[in-house]
């Protein structure tokens, strides 16, 4: 990938919105995820730091969760490890 292409993948539109068609914009983020119920109040958020494609038109935002911290979602013990990696 040349300067130019990462550039453009930074700043640019990335591809259509699977929603509305318009052009997305990629960003970096830090996306806490909380866990449902008043007893997820208790436990850690799982953090994921990512790239996220947003919709300027519409808002639909997307991003991809990375394997560990994944399995900290479907595993609720696994949560302390996962954030401990990021
Ligand atoms: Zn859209």
């Amino acid at each position: 990938m040349s300067l130019k292409d990462m550039r453009r993948s930074d700043v640019q539109d990335v591809s259509a919105c699977p929603s509305c068609k318009s052009p997305r914009r990629s960003f970096i983020s830090e996306i806490g995820i909380h866990f449902r119920g008043t007893e997820g109040l208790n436990k850690p958020l799982v953090w994921v730091s990512r790239e996220v494609l947003v919709c300027g038109r519409c808002g639909r935002a997307e991003f991809v969760v990375p394997e560990k911290e994944r399995q900290a979602l479907n595993n609720e013990n696994l949560v302390e490890t996962a954030e401990t990696s990021v």
